[in-house]
């Protein structure tokens, strides 16, 4: 499959990982927006968050569970912002399920 991400996973396209279990990888931005800026993926093809469902929602729950823990390992005490654009109106580029977490300064109240 053409995914930038799943080839992430694998290793065949190179990547900082921050984090990795069984479940879940978490590595920087290519093009980071803050000064901490990691996205985490589920270690299967999701497209985005209209493809949660009861069968792959335990890879989300990883995500969930690995954000504060890789927060944490970021240094990022003073909190941090947790962002997943979906589909056209959420401007989503790559069509692989994926939560930014970004933090390590101030970031704008403005969400949208
Ligand atoms: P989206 O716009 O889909 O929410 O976010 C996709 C993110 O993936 C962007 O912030 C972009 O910089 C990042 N990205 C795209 N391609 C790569 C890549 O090959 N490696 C890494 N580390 N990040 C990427
Ligand atoms: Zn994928």
């Amino acid at each position: 499959m053409d995914c930038i991400f799943c080839k992430i996973i694998e290793g065949s396209i190179s990547s900082t990982k921050v984090y990795e279990n069984e479940n879940v990888c978490a590595f920087r931005d290519i093009n980071p927006m803050a000064p901490v800026h990691v996205l985490v993926i589920p270690k299967i093809h999701i497209p985005s968050m209209d493809g949660v469902n009861n069968e792959n929602s335990k890879f989300v729950a990883a995500i969930f569970e690995a954000i504060p823990k890789i927060a944490a390992a970021e240094g990022l005490k003073n909190g941090y912002r947790v962002i997943s654009n979906c589909g056209e109106d959420g401007c989503q580029s790559v069509k692989h399920l994926h939560f930014h977490i970004l933090g390590g300064k101030k970031l704008p109240e403005k969400m949208a």
